[in-house]
């Protein structure tokens, strides 16, 4: 007879295919799809989420969650076995929480804001959407009972993104990063180079032709992944080594498929370290949404935009443009790629501005979910915030409050993982820089594997065993700490800025 354990791994298996079939439907969505296609998707979409559903929540699987636990009591801690067992059953707990018809509800009404959003969006039109985003806002406090006893009802949905984490535990962290982040726009907030060299006529496929390039150098085999352009880059893993990177060709700007691919290959090469025997389960993911970006932000700003990898990547884009960078210099270049900006757009947003676009939203989103702010009261409250952090003003709700698809996706507790994530990647980089000493020297010559192979070493090659507050201890021997991330942005901006007046 199998042991429960082994049923366990078979049963999680086929509720992890679903899920990747998923993420393969969803990916042909966004890049190859044709128009037609939308309504048949959205129904196959659906049909694969309820069967994962029923599976994860039946009485066989909860109960044979509980025979293998009694299977591998006294294992380690961190061995795959206990790991399986406990991740499984956290999972499995939390979806039995919440009523099928709660969660129909919440798709639902997502769906509706959705396109309500498109809509209020394409008019600026606030007061459209306001019902909608209304509905979302109940909704999810009611998702969130489905979780009590807790301290704060946004304790809930961050644990969706950030398993364990509490809103006491981030709400300093996020000050902390805040206060520290407002001084340095004052300061640097549009000191930089001119970026314009950047912008002009960059045809699409000359842009492909140097993103394959640069693709070709960095540390993914080549028949583990393909490459694809879409409106709104991402990256799907159909499994560790069936990687779905993608980038977008902007012809009047070159800025935006180059560094899109170092974001993506970044959450790539995560994907790609994750062991194969733990892909088919539920340890065969990233640690958490933070961690996954903290891995993206690493490639795209650490890496992506520091003066030595800037070096090996310039001679690459001046072959690729040679009448629009052939005389550009590496100084210049350096300094374009940092340039700080106060701007309306998070996703415009550059790395000192960013997490302030961030916590604006967190704080609003907070006090939402806390009853502490009506819906009605969101745009002026935006607009005040844009004002307070970044000294912009707002001119209209569709580049203000209306901006981003989150709230309209019922996605509460989503938007600080992006903060975290470059928090968790300043903690990693003064590590990193600590413990690889030639770091700069290989980045000159486009060199990642020794960074891909302390990555893998200490973080992807452990799925999602352990949580985020387990696994930044066992990474950097303290918990999350803004500061380092502070130090960086300061000594790169002071580097930056210096550097222009010679
Ligand atoms: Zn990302």
């Amino acid at each position: 007879m199998p042991s429960a354990l082994d049923e366990l791994k078979a049963r999680l298996g086929r509720i992890a295919d679903l899920d990747r079939a998923a993420a393969l439907l969803a990916w042909d969505e966004r890049t190859g799809m044709p128009p037609g296609g939308a309504q048949a998707r959205a129904e196959q979409l659906a049909t694969l989420a309820e069967l994962g559903h029923e599976l994860t929540v039946s009485d066989e699987l909860a109960e044979l969650i509980e025979r293998a636990a009694g299977e591998v009591e006294g294992l380690p801690y961190e061995s795959d076995e206990a790991s399986l067992v406990r991740v499984a059953r956290r999972d499995v707990e939390r979806a039995r929480r919440v009523p099928t018809e709660l969660s129909g509800e919440l798709a639902r009404a997502a769906s509706l804001a959705e396109n309500a959003w498109v809509r209020a969006r394409a008019e600026s039109d606030f007061a459209a959407f306001r019902p909608y985003l209304e509905r979302n806002v109940e909704l999810r406090r009611r998702y969130a009972e489905c979780f009590a006893p807790y301290e704060h009802p946004y304790d809930p949905l961050l644990d969706d993104y950030e398993p364990g984490l509490t809103t006491a535990e981030l709400e300093p962290v996020l000050a902390r990063l805040r206060d520290g982040l407002r001084p340095l726009v004052e300061r640097y907030a549009g000191a930089g180079e001119d970026d314009s060299f950047l912008r002009g006529e960059f045809p699409a496929d000359r842009q492909r032709a140097l993103v394959e390039r640069i693709l070709a150098s960095l540390p993914i085999p080549a028949d583990e992944r393909r490459l694809d352009p879409t409106p709104h880059p991402f990256l799907t893993a159909i499994a560790p080594t069936d990687l779905r990177i993608t980038t977008r060709y902007d012809e009047d700007n070159l800025s935006m498929s180059v560094w899109s691919l170092l974001h993506e290959c970044g959450h790539a090469i995560y994907e790609n370290g994750i062991p194969h025997e733990l892909s088919r389960t539920p340890l065969g993911r990233a640690v958490s949404l933070a961690f996954h970006e903290s891995q993206s932000r690493m490639l795209e700003n650490w890496v992506g935009r520091s003066r030595p990898y800037l070096a090996y990547l310039l001679p690459l884009m001046r072959e690729a443009f040679p009448e629009q960078l052939g005389d550009i210099g590496l100084d210049r270049l350096y300094r374009a790629a940092n340039r700080v900006e106060r701007s309306l757009i998070r996703v415009d947003a550059d790395e000192v501005t960013y997490n302030l676009h961030i916590i604006l939203r967190f704080e609003l989103e907070v006090a939402l979910v806390r009853g502490e702010l009506e819906v009605a009261e969101l745009p002026d409250a935006w607009n005040q915030r844009m004002w307070d952090y970044l000294g912009v003003e707002v001119p209209d709700d569709a580049s203000g409050v209306l901006q981003d698809v989150h709230w309209a996706a019922g996605a509460f507790g989503y938007f600080p993982t992006y903060a975290l994530g470059n928090v968790i990647a300043g903690q990693l980089w003064e590590l990193i820089r600590r413990e690889l000493p030639d770091l700069d020297e290989q980045l000159e010559r486009g060199e990642l594997a020794p960074l891909r192979d302390w990555l893998r070493e200490r973080l992807h090659r452990h799925g999602a065993r352990f949580e985020p507050a387990e696994m930044v201890e066992r990474l950097v021997g303290g918990g999350l700490d803004p500061a380092p991330l502070l130090a960086q942005l300061e000594a790169r901006q002071a580097e930056v800025t210096g550097a222009a007046r010679h």
